[in-house]
């Protein structure tokens, strides 16, 4: 990120489909922002208060990012991405300027998703350095301030046949910011949680169990020359893998193809087999422990 850059993000759409298992996840993501932006009447007639913010916690390169992309794609909303490395770099000079930047982006662009990334550094405890706290303090409190002036306020300005001062609801989804944060600490939750009005959902993004790998090796090798691969054996063999171990698998498959020959179109078996010792599973079971 440039000096004070407001971080909009421009993706190449991103389709649930091209997400390999987690259908409670996605779910829970479509509830918590696409369908209050898509359907605020719904959330209106049921008396549902105003999302603000989600929490997606998980494991690292099991498709937090990628599952933010897609909810922004589906909601057709502006994306916004921050993280809390990006917050604490020396060379973004005023991190607090920064946040109310993307914050101005976000209205200005509004439907609007914030995605901070590493939202344990700004929440977290540090033990380290002092001067790095006040930082996180000052970042942390003007995070705090403009998430409370964000989200669709159906419960608010709204009389019950769903109309409000300014507007529709619709108009008022219209004009909405979401926030979806994600960790891979799940230690850090608690004090996320606590603090109260800031995220009303969590949702656990786990790594895939054997359905979603065969899943994403399935989409992983969806545009490549495979021939006679056995993808079920291969998802049986990459336990404690992650969706982004398993991508990898797949390009480091095509490279071995490739390196035996360079007119190769073929990807075959034994390419997939010896790319398992290569790249090796991210996970263990001491680490998953943790979720
Ligand atoms: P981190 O915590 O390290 O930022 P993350 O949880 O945000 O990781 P992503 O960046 O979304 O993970 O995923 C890393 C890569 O792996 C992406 O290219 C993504 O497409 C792929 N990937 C991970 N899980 C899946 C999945 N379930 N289906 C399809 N692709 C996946």
């Amino acid at each position: 990120t440039q000096k004070g850059s407001p971080c909009t993000i421009e993706f190449d759409p991103v389709h649930w489909d091209d997400i390999g298992g987690l259908e409670e996840a996605k779910l829970k993501i479509q509830q918590a922002v696409e369908w209050p932006i898509k359907h605020p009447e719904a959330f209106s007639r049921m008396g549902l208060p105003s999302p603000r913010g989600v929490l997606l916690y998980g494991p690292p390169g099991c498709c937090k990012t990628t599952l933010v992309k897609a909810v922004a794609t589906s909601s057709s909303a502006t994306f916004l991405s921050l993280s809390g490395a990006q917050l604490f770099s020396p060379y973004v000079g005023d991190s607090e300027k920064l946040i109310t930047e993307v914050f101005q982006r976000a209205r200005a662009g509004a439907p609007a998703l914030i995605f901070l990334d590493e939202i344990d550094s700004i929440i977290g405890k540090r033990s380290d350095g002092t001067s790095q706290r006040g930082v996180q303090e000052r970042v942390l409190s003007t995070l705090l301030n403009e998430m409370d002036g964000i989200g669709i306020r159906l419960d608010e300005k709204t009389d019950s046949m769903g109309t409000g001062e300014d507007g529709s609801v619709r108009d008022l989804a219209n004009k909405s910011v979401l926030i979806v944060a994600a960790t891979n600490r799940p230690d850090m939750l608690d004090e996320a949680l606590t603090r109260p009005g800031r995220f009303d959902r969590s949702v656990y993004v786990p790594p895939p169990d054997l359905q979603a790998r065969l899943e994403i090796l399935k989409i992983c090798t969806k545009t490549m020359p495979v021939k006679d691969v056995d993808l079920s054996a291969l998802a049986a063999r990459t336990e404690n893998y992650t969706g982004a171990d398993l991508k990898n698998l797949c390009r480091e498959a095509a490279l071995l193809s490739l390196t035996e020959d360079l007119s190769s179109d073929l990807v075959t078996e034994e390419h997939l087999i010896k790319a398992l010792s290569i790249v090796r599973p991210s996970l263990n079971p001491f680490l998953l422990n943790k979720y």
